[in-house]
């Protein structure tokens, strides 16, 4: 029996599953490995956090297939030159490997970042947010550090949960979102200063103290401070002896195989491509990856030139009823949006049951 061993239940690894899963040859099977025993749907993690989800609202079952072996253990290192994966309690061989481990925080070298910061990077640390958050006083102030997405979305849902909180977010930027049309951005600003969330711009964390924060030189006091200003590739998959690119992730060919090592994928945050890192380019890439293993596997060329992935554009929520889109070329903002964002996430979990 051949082995394709998928590191990580993300949403990458769930995707190519999904899509390889009905093109497996019998003499095949699929051996997924994750620490954790389900499938954690990161996409919702900033609600686990503020306490509006329960854990089991964010998470769900790996496939059940007679072709899926499924082992729960924790990935220490990726032997790829000896066609190997070491865990912390076993060693596994394979003939094609995926890998999706997805990322953690990046603090850019930022003194006391990473000791004295929350993180809604994981299940993990988004349940020890919610602890911390939850011993909070009224008048207590948080500090959230970055308002990409995730940034914008912890700090609109926490003012939902929480209206006894100061809440600060430190923005890098002139504006919100920058990439993304004004209109877009006023919305979102003017929903912060309705709800009494403090956007900070042209922020720069300089030093994180357990209970301050330096903005270009300027303390700040806070309780808590939870960063959302940055990830890179798991720590296993940067110790791979590979080639990295910007962000630090796998460069890859065009068939997102390892150079070098043809058996060898790497699939969502862990991977170099040209858009930024998401659950919907983890997807796209995978399904890409699905098509070109299958036609491998039958023994039928490639394609000469891969297309493009595929982006739809951006969802985020302001709390639960208020959000934002940018759909092709098009910003929605409001109860349609976050209505949206609602339908997105209630289809992934009918396609994925
Ligand atoms: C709060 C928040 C909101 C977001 N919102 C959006 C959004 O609206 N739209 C969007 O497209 N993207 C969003 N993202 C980004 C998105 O979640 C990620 O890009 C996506 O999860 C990447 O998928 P992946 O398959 O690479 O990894 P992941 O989905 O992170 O999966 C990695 C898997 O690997 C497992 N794992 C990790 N290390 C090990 C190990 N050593 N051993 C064994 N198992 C291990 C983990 O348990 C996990 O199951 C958001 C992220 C956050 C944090």
């Amino acid at each position: 029996m051949k082995n394709i061993v998928c590191l990580g239940g993300g949403y990458g690894n769930m995707r190519f599953i999904q899509r390889m899963l009905p093109k497996l040859p019998s003499d095949y099977k699929i051996t997924l490995v994750d620490k954790n025993p389900y499938h954690g749907l990161k996409t919702e993690y900033y609600a686990l956090a503020a306490g509006t989800k329960s854990e089991k609202k964010v998470r769900m079952g790996f496939p059940e297939d007679t072709q899926v072996d499924i082992i729960y253990d924790t990935v220490t290192e990726i032997d790829i030159d000896n066609g190997r994966v070491i865990t912390e309690n076993n060693a596994l061989e394979y003939d094609k490997l995926v890998v999706g481990l997805g990322c953690e925080d990046k603090h850019h070298g930022v003194p006391g970042a990473k000791a004295h910061t929350c993180s809604i990077q994981t299940l993990r640390e988004s349940r020890a947010t919610f602890e911390a958050i939850g011993d909070l006083t009224p008048n207590d102030t948080v500090g959230i550090v970055g308002a990409g997405l995730s940034g914008i979305e912890i700090a609109s849902e926490l003012r939902e949960a929480r209206n006894d909180l100061y809440i600060k977010l430190f923005d890098r930027g002139e504006r919100i979102l920058p990439m993304y049309p004004v209109r877009l951005s006023d919305y979102v600003k003017r929903w912060f200063d309705e709800n009494n969330v403090d956007v900070i711009p042209n922020s720069n964390i300089v030093k994180v103290e357990s209970d301050h924060v330096y903005n270009n030189n300027e303390s700040h006091a806070l309780d808590i401070c939870i960063w959302t200003a940055g990830v890179q590739p798991a720590e296993v998959v940067r110790r791979m002896p590979v080639e990295f690119g910007p962000g630090g992730r796998v460069v890859l060919n065009q068939y997102h195989q390892v150079p070098g090592y043809q058996n060898v994928y790497v699939v969502g945050d862990c991977a170099a491509l040209q858009h930024a890192p998401s659950a919907q380019v983890a997807e796209g890439q995978a399904e890409q990856i699905a098509e070109v293993m299958s036609d491998i596997v039958a023994g039928r060329e490639l394609p000469g030139e891969m297309p493009d992935i595929k982006m739809q554009g951006i969802l985020g929520s302001l709390g639960s009823k208020e959000g934002f889109a940018y759909l092709k070329e098009r910003t929605v903002t409001g109860r349609i949006a976050r209505m949206l964002k609602s339908g997105v996430l209630w289809m992934y979990k009918l396609g994925n049951n």
